[in-house]
């Protein structure tokens, strides 16, 4: 990463587009003066940091569900930031906020979709991913659109990380049986002892993934909670069942390729088996958002859910956090503390 530095609060902007995967050189750090909180304004400080696969798309020049990143302007996402200065009765000094903010030290916001969180009950991060989009992501995509039934056959793909572990959880709670794909052992590890899945497939070190599938899932797939798309999904799209459920959360295996990738065409397997794939952005269940939250909040309470995050420390470690999430450097949530 480029560093330029001219005064306090460090900012970091996108300064090229990457072509594939991206690297440090497509970020820079850079500095600028602390500003200050204006009338009707908060000045924040940076605590947390989400860094998820979807920024990828917002980092090409496409138009997309979400406009793209302008070049040498700083990137956002989701942010737990502490309030220190308040020109805005709703916020107090110490206030703990949590909403898509920019890659700065500090910023100055008006409380325009930001959330007050709470820090009594639950720790912070948890509101960047599992009572966050996360949280909502793997419960609203597998109820919605998976519609799990007791006894049936869950498989998800990118089942180690933030929206897979809990997709899996929430799936033995609604009597499921669960199978994960992921690409390590300690992640195959981590599956079955700490979210209770049945099974868990390493697709790195597998040689036969699609005869490894057929093993673990002896009565065929149900559901397909697909988190990667590419040659994972085409080899699990082979055992669906009839009226099998495909849910397609994301694509991380496809999100650095620069052509059209050409798979195996889907259309054969879901005529034969009546089967339904639906794509989703979990903005599409906005509406159920508050109870969905609450019923996280109760399943984390009552012990059901357990959550995992890796935490990588430092402001100037988000675009290597980021970086990190294609190359499976995470269990569970991928975070910055700042
Ligand atoms: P994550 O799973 O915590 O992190 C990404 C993981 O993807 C990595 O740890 C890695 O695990 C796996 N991965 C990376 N490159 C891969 C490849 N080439 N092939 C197979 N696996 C690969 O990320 P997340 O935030 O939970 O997001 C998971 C998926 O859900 C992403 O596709 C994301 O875009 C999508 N998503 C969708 C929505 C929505 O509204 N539809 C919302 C949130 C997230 P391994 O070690 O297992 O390879």
């Amino acid at each position: 990463m480029f560093v330029d530095q001219i005064a306090m609060n460090k900012v970091i902007v996108l300064y090229r587009r990457p072509s594939g995967k991206a690297v440090q050189g497509d970020f820079k750090l850079i500095f600028e003066p602390v500003p200050v909180a204006d009338d009707g304004e908060i000045l924040l400080k940076t605590r947390f940091v989400s860094v998820d696969p979807y920024l990828r798309g917002r980092m090409n020049d496409k138009p997309s569900y979400v406009p793209p990143f302008k070049l040498n302007k700083p990137l956002q996402s989701a942010i737990i930031a502490e309030v220190i200065d308040s020109n805005d009765t709703r916020f107090k000094i110490g206030d703990m906020v949590c909403g898509n903010l920019e890659w700065k030290e500090y910023q100055v916001a008006t409380g325009k979709g930001l959330q007050l969180i709470q820090t009594a009950d639950i720790y912070l991060t948890a509101y960047l991913g599992i009572l966050g989009m996360t949280g909502l992501t793997a419960c609203l995509g597998l109820t919605e659109i998976g519609r799990p039934k007791p006894g049936e056959t869950l498989v998800i793909s990118g089942a180690a990380g933030a929206v897979g572990s809990v997709v899996g959880q929430i799936g033995k709670i609604m009597g499921c049986r669960v199978v994960g794909i992921a690409g390590s052992d300690q992640k195959v590890k981590l599956l079955k002892s700490k979210f209770n899945f049945d099974e868990a497939i390493n697709y790195k070190t597998t040689m036969d993934l699609r005869g490894a599938i057929k093993t673990v899932c002896p009565d065929g797939v149900d559901i397909y909670f697909d988190n990667v798309g590419g040659k994972i999904s085409d080899d699990v799209l082979n055992y669906i069942n009839k009226y099998a459920r495909i849910v397609v959360c994301g694509a991380i295996s496809m999100y650095n390729e620069t052509s059209r990738v050409l798979g195996p065409y889907v259309q054969p397997s879901l005529v034969s088996k009546s089967a339904l794939m639906q794509g989703f952005i979990v903005s599409d269940f906005a509406d159920q958002f508050p109870a969905t939250k609450k019923q996280l909040f109760k399943w984390l309470m009552d012990g059901k859910l357990s959550y995992h995050e890796t935490i990588l420390e430092g402001f100037e470690r988000i675009p290597q956090a980021f970086i990190g999430l294609f190359e499976g450097n995470n269990e569970g949530k991928m975070i910055v503390k700042v």
